[in-house]
């Protein structure tokens, strides 16, 4: 198999488009995509038919606008090319309306109210920077989402305003330092996707992981993590199998899928790709965790791509790697080689610690997920408090500046700020912090606190348009400023000043951390239900508004869907473990409570001991018990809670009210599975689905 080949075979990429296009019809679209200008429409017929013809050679018969609703997963409605021509015949046709526009009905896709279920219309628009793949027989064309009146249903289009703005604010600051050949600006991002790989008989015989994606139930098996014998270690030939698999359908689709390996869970492994422009990273992640799913049913298997499948083992995130490049190919957080190559990268730097720091709730919220709620400060994955590290050198450095002093590290000493004084920075920062949620890994941050299952969309808006406005500022003052390296040297000492409590180069796992963040007065957001409404904040509607990435009628309406979400999650969790507690798991531990007294009559009959049948019996009968008046209890609190209508309440009443309920109920059920002949237990335990790939 020849990979170079093949990689991107089933994309309508620039080599493709070059080949089918005429000459000034390529150039036209070139532009467009490389510029992120507007389309020339009425080129739009052109490409449309190259398309359909490319397509139509590699087997397709469907085409579909390929959107990304605010569910969070990828939405598509196919409809074939065929069109009726006279004598009952047809041609495979596709017209520039078709490619540019569709209408799919868009009373079904959360809205948050910004669009009434009886205006039903939606818009999905074409957007011409993320290439049109073919996936099963169906042409998939990237859009965007939109409603009648013009409002915003989706998750690219903000993506797509946001870079726009953080393209606006970076050249504003490239040109003070006197560069004037970038003509774009973009951010880019890498997403290292961790996921579960179980054997498929295990999740169809588990309700809770067919209905809401994780075990609901579960004692810990005998053997976990403990060993840390997973980790990079060899991967079994079922899961490499699969992993090759995966790799060649991510290449077809021109994925750049790099880096496999098993992580710290049993079962548990991760997928990195290279990292690329945001908006064409972010459809591609949702695609890579669609085929993950489909090439695992392939093989017998089923990938969980919950942020937390497993109580008691490692969830699953994924590590957005961020960092913005020029389309002359220079990474703007890379630290240059010479003085004023430095100055600018500090400029970008700070403007990103600057951000951190004041949209902590933002970027928190971004995360904020049921399923992630499990991850978040749990000792295993990033604490819900956000920070950001960038490592000892750096962090000298930067003390040195805002203190105007000398730094002597490795003989290399900084001096004044500007745009011809400042030597040498550390270049390859080697230490490596692996508990910060932010962390500058040398020449991006690596945004750790993403879920698995997130679409990377919304983390990505939020740090465009904090660094965007950050830019924004840092601009306003320096271009108006008399002496500019004066000026540079002041806003950075200030800023260092007033934002340096955000950085934090220690261990975050700590409680001295918790202690020591809330001295500095960080945000400590510990679930959704508390972290969501923050969106609406009035800070954050004025940054959305400003940086025309959001309106404040989008941002409620946003905040409502989120909040909304939450409730609906836990609901359906809450009533899979009120379904398996009363139909399998309740009558399974009587039926052995059962054959306990059955044994206890005999053996009584024998004049045999039976005291530990009876202590037994008598302790499985108080357990399951005790779940069943826990089950009523969940019962009445979900009836509870449909009475309350803000939706904000609704979500506190959920974390605080249900939750606890939920746990309490699961004990008793995991109490129960650990005294519970094999016989009798109605569903795969933990030890029987972590191992059995
Ligand atoms: P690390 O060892 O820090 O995890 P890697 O080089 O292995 O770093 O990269 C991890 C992820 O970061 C990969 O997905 C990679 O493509 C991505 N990445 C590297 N450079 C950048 C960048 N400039 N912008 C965005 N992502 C990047
Ligand atoms: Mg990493």
């Amino acid at each position: 198999m020849k990979i170079p080949e093949m990689f991107g075979e089933s994309v309508f990429n620039l080599q493709v488009m070059q080949d089918k296009l005429p000459k000034d019809v390529f150039k036209s679209l070139k532009k467009t995509i490389d510029e992120g200008l507007p389309l020339d429409v009425s080129i739009a017929g052109i490409v449309a038919n190259a398309m359909k013809d490319w397509a139509v050679e590699k087997g397709a018969t469907h085409y579909t606008h390929w959107f990304q609703p605010m569910t969070g997963i990828t939405a598509e409605k196919h409809d074939s090319f065929i069109s009726p021509v006279k004598d009952g015949k047809v041609i495979m046709d596709f017209s520039w309306k078709e490619l540019v526009v569709g209408e799919p009905d868009a009373s079904s896709f959360p809205s948050g109210g910004v669009r009434a279920t009886f205006e039903a219309r939606g818009y999905t628009t074409w957007d011409p920077t993320s290439f049109a793949f073919i996936k099963d027989g169906t042409l998939c064309i990237p859009t965007a989402f939109v409603s009648y009146g013009g409002e915003v249903l989706d998750k690219k289009t903000p993506l797509l305003k946001s870079m726009r703005a953080l393209n606006k604010q970076a050249l504003r600051i490239l040109r003070l330092f006197g560069n004037t050949a970038v003509k774009r600006v973009f951010p880019t991002v890498g997403a290292e996707q961790e996921y579960f790989l179980i054997d498929r008989k295990m999740y169809d015989a588990r309700k809770d992981l067919v209905f809401s994606g994780r075990t609901l139930f579960g004692a810990k098996p005998p053997k976990g993590q403990e060993m840390e014998d997973h980790y990079f270690g060899p991967i079994k030939s079922r899961v490499s199998a699969f992993m090759h698999d995966l790799d060649i359908e991510l290449w077809k689709l021109g994925i750049l899928a790099k880096t496999e390996h098993n992580e710290v869970a049993p079962a548990q492994h991760e997928l990195a790709p290279i990292f690329t422009i945001t908006n064409v990273a972010s459809d591609q992640n949702q695609l890579m965790m669609e085929t993950m799913k489909k090439v695992a049913a392939k093989h017998g298997l089923y990938c969980l791509l919950h942020e937390k499948p497993f109580a008691g083992v490692n969830g699953s995130g994924k590590h957005n790697n961020w960092s913005m490049s020029t389309d002359t190919g220079v990474n703007l957080l890379d630290p240059g080689s010479t003085p004023a190559e430095n100055s600018q990268f500090l400029t970008f730097l700070l403007a990103v610690v600057k951000a951190v720091d004041e949209y902590q709730d933002l970027l928190r919220l971004s995360v904020a997920s049921a399923g992630n709620d499990h991850r978040l400060g749990a000792n295993e994955a990033p604490p819900a408090i956000v920070s950001m590290f960038i490592g000892e050198e750096l962090a000298e450095v930067i003390d040195a500046l805002e203190k105007d002093i000398k730094y002597r590290g490795k003989g290399k000493q900084v001096m004044k700020l500007g745009v011809d004084t400042l030597p040498d920075l550390p270049k390859d920062t080697t230490d490596r912090n692996r508990t910060s949620p932010f962390a500058f890994t040398g020449n991006k941050f690596e945004f750790r606190m993403l879920g698995s299952t997130f679409s990377i969309a919304g983390p990505n808006i939020i740090l465009n348009t904090i660094v965007a406005d950050e830019l924004r500022q840092f601009a306003d003052e320096l271009e108006g400023a008399e002496d500019f390296n004066a000026a540079l040297h002041d806003l950075v000492a200030r800023t260092i000043k007033d934002h340096k409590r955000i950085i934090f180069n220690g261990n975050n796992y700590t409680e001295e951390w918790a202690k020591e963040a809330k001295k500095r007065g960080l945000l400590n957001l510990r679930n959704s239900a508390e972290a969501l409404p923050y969106f609406a904040a009035k800070k954050n509607i004025e940054l959305f508004e400003r940086n025309d990435v959001f309106t404040e009628r989008e941002v409620r309406s946003r905040t409502e869907i989120m909040l909304e979400n939450y409730g609906k999650v836990l609901t359906i969790e809450a009533l899979t473990m009120i379904e398996m507690g009363k139909k399998d798991i309740f009558p399974a531990v009587n039926s052995y409570i059962a054959e306990l007294c059955g044994e206890i009559s005999s053996k009584k009959a024998m004049g045999l001991s039976c005291k530990a049948e009876e202590e037994l019996a008598a302790k499985l009968s108080a357990s399951n018990e005790a779940m069943y008046y826990k089950i009523g209890e969940i019962e009445r609190l979900l009836v509870e809670v449909k009475g309350i209508s803000d939706a904000e309440k609704s979500a506190r009443f959920f974390a605080d009210k249900v939750i606890p309920v939920m746990q309490e109920m699961r004990a008793y059920a995991d109490d129960m599975e650990v005294n519970t002949s094999k016989k009798y237990w109605p569903f795969p335990t933990y030890g029987d689905i972590l191992f059995s790939v």
